[in-house]
């Protein structure tokens, strides 16, 4: 209750306020002097109270309408700079004499960008976003951004903070500021709520009550949309590398289709031995591979072009404005230039290239997947060429790869037909294996041969691939290993001759089968054939891939007693100082080295012929055409040979005439 002088006035004034703030002023006037007796007073003071509970509904109720006009705004997808200014200025009303600002904080934290600013001068917005957060925090906003807490500058002709900036805001009028920080569900800074005003002082309660809604409506807007962008993200970008995913990518060449004028070429890409890195360093090591391959090959590709990952390890880049493939051809170097050094991955340096297939436009393409076809393809035949190559599509590669598919199809029912009731066009050929000291035969090699009824015999170059990559190699080589297992069981028997060894190669896909040792172990049983005389022929690669496996699957063999022979030596990339750990008795020279032998040139074979002594192995030389070669090889201590000096590959019948005559082939 007021003290009441004794006096008469003209006048009254009672302050408006509810228990913690003062809302405003009454003042009551009167033409004459009078005296406010308690009766009036008493009046005066419930019209206050009245007063004071209006003005709180009222500000409440512009609030609770602010809030949610911003809530319907942020739901129907308002534009979040006219959510943000809209809320600036239905603020500034209910704070009269208010200038609202809301800056939004750049994704790396060093700047900010002033969202909306409806009413602060015109070169205020350009001021603050060249602040540099990291080196240069000056003013009230920059401050709360750096510290994540609100920062109440009451005076800014006395804020030192303000730094080069104090004079900048006095001579715009701009006299206190007080800066709020708002953050992400995750506790993450979003950006900061400042308002100023043109004269020096600080939030009353209904400031603070404002400034709470503001930053929790500004936390929400920017909240959904920070979520809404990450859906349209994880819709269009690939989440391990961020590059665009292949939905992205097929859109935008869908358009550029649309536009037949506008050349452009696709590559794809398609990391070299990419599950040798998976397999040998683990998941997370080839993440970290696709996530650097991606960032180093970033920058060779213009903002222009498209840049995605259409999964595992392939990539994509689509090249605008390409109007020739030799344009394409020239980006494909370098890419396979910024790709030759190591990478860095964990512990390790790790060395990867990538197979190049282009295929450009000017083929007149109608839908997006037939050009992003034709540029796998050309890949596939780039990964045929070895590691780090590049092919350009062209009709041919068309027409092999339905050749191949062809081929595909034909053997699945040559295997089912195998199964069905035992015929089939498949058949096994023999070549004989020379001993080149005695010059008799020591064994046979098996060779798979596909007797087509249109085609004539197909070579298993051809078929093998196929039924590789399609996994019918495993019933094909449970196959060729039964059928050369009987073969030689009934030779030994009928023709006496319990030495004789068969060979019989096995491909890397069949070698590590989970049923490939006890399959072998049955047709051993099976046939009766003496395990030392069945010798598997596997490749370097086979050794290299699945070293870990393989060491296990050798030594079991071995305790089988059945030998092992490393095929085309010297064609893989056998780690020598690995192989004396393998249980394997026989290297076999590649016909590559025997083409080349002559008198003067026989270093890399005497090499070949040495390592295999010095890790007790025996040699055999393969595609001997020669008598020089033969007799070369003799003197440098090749223990056997095969070669069509002696005999190319034949069928059961003629290998079994060849065995009953022992032809003389050395002298
Ligand atoms: P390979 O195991 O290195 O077989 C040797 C190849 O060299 C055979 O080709 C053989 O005919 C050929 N050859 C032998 N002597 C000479 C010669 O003096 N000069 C020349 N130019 N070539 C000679 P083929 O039968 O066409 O087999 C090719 C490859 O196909 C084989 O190479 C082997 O990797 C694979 N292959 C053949 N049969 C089978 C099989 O039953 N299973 C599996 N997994 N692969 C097989
Ligand atoms: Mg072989
Ligand atoms: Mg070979």
């Amino acid at each position: 209750m007021p003290m009441l002088p004794r006096a008469d006035f003209n006048g009254i004034g009672l302050l408006i306020h509810n228990s913690i703030a003062t809302l405003g002023l009454l003042e009551v006037y009167t033409p004459d002097p009078i005296c406010f007796d308690l009766e009036a007073v008493q009046f005066l003071q419930n019209v206050v109270e009245m007063l004071a509970i209006a003005i709180e509904r009222k500000q409440a109720e512009s609030l609770l309408q602010t809030q949610s006009q911003i809530l319907e705004q942020v739901a129907s997808g308002t534009e979040l700079c006219e959510v943000f200014t809209g809320l600036c200025l239905q603020l500034e009303e209910q704070a009269p004499g208010s200038l609202c600002s809301i800056m939004l904080l750049n994704e790396t934290g060093t700047r900010m960008e002033a969202i909306a600013a409806p009413n602060m001068p015109d070169d205020w917005r350009s001021a603050m976003e060249e602040i540099n957060l990291l080196e240069e925090p000056i003013g009230a906003c920059a401050l709360a951004l750096r510290e994540g807490s609100a920062v109440l500058s009451e005076d800014v002709a006395e804020d030192e903070t303000w730094g080069r900036l104090q004079e900048f805001a006095l001579v715009r009028g701009v006299r206190s500021l007080w800066a709020t920080p708002f953050f992400s569900q995750a506790g993450d800074i979003l950006g900061v709520f400042a308002i100023a005003h043109t004269v020096p002082c600080g939030p009353t309660m209904f400031h603070q009550q404002l400034i709470r809604a503001a930053t929790h409506l500004a936390t929400l807007a920017a909240q959904s949309r920070h979520t809404e962008e990450q859906l349209k993200r994880q819709a269009l970008y690939d989440p391990l590398t961020g590059l665009l995913n292949r939905t992205y990518f097929m859109t935008q060449l869908r358009q550029r289709l649309e536009t037949p004028e506008n050349l452009f070429a696709v590559l794809f890409l398609d990391v070299d031995h990419f599950k040798l890195v998976n397999d040998s360093l683990g998941h997370n090591a080839g993440d970290q591979l696709l996530i650097q391959m991606a960032q180093r090959l970033r920058p060779c590709i213009r903002k222009t072009d498209i840049f995605a990952r259409l999964g595992g390890d392939e990539f994509s880049i689509l090249l605008d404005g390409v109007k020739t493939v030799q344009q394409a051809q020239t980006i494909a170097d370098q890419i396979k230039a910024v790709l030759s050094l190591p990478f860095q991955i964990e512990d390790r340096q790790v060395f990867a290239s990538v197979s190049v297939g282009i295929a450009h436009s000017d083929n007149l393409y109608e839908h997006p997947e037939d050009i992003l076809r034709d540029a796998d393809i050309a890949m596939y035949q780039a990964k045929s060429q070895g590691r780090s190559q590049s092919a350009t599509f062209d009709k041919t590669m068309h027409d092999m790869i339905m050749s191949r598919l062809q081929t595909e199809t034909e053997l699945r029912r040559v295997v089912e037909q195998l199964f069905l009731d035992g015929s089939s066009q498949l058949r096994l050929y023999y070549q004989p294996i020379i001993s080149l000291t005695t010059g008799r035969i020591v064994g046979f090699e098996a060779l798979i041969r596909w007797m087509h009824p249109e085609r004539g015999i197909v070579s298993p170059m051809e078929f093998i691939p196929v039924a590789e990559e399609t996994g019918l190699i495993v019933p094909i080589g449970q196959w060729i290993v039964q059928e050369a297992c009987e073969q030689l069981q009934y030779w030994q028997h009928k023709l006496e001759m319990p030495e004789l060894v068969v060979s019989v190669n096995v491909s890397g896909r069949q070698f590590v089968q989970s049923d490939f040792l006890p399959t072998i172990r049955q047709i051993l049983s099976f046939t009766g054939l003496p395990p030392a005389c069945l010798k598997l022929e596997i490749t370097e690669s086979v050794l290299m891939e699945t070293a870990a496996k393989v060491m296990d699957r050798l030594e079991q063999l071995r305790e089988m007693g059945i030998q092992l022979s490393l095929d085309d030596f010297g064609t893989g990339y056998s780690s020598l100082s690995y192989l004396h750990r393998f249980p394997i008795n026989t290297l076999k020279i590649d016909r590559s080295f025997i083409n080349i032998l002559t008198p003067e040139q026989d270093q890399v074979v005497k090499a070949i012929v040495a390592l295999a002594h010095g890790l007790k192995m025996d040699a055999v030389a393969e595609g001997i055409e020669t008598q020089e070669q033969l007799n070369q090889l003799r003197d440098l201590g090749c223990e056997f040979g095969q070669g069509y000096l002696f005999s190319p590959p034949v069928p059961s019948d003629q290998a079994e005439h060849l065995l009953l005559n022992q032809p003389k082939w050395v002298k």
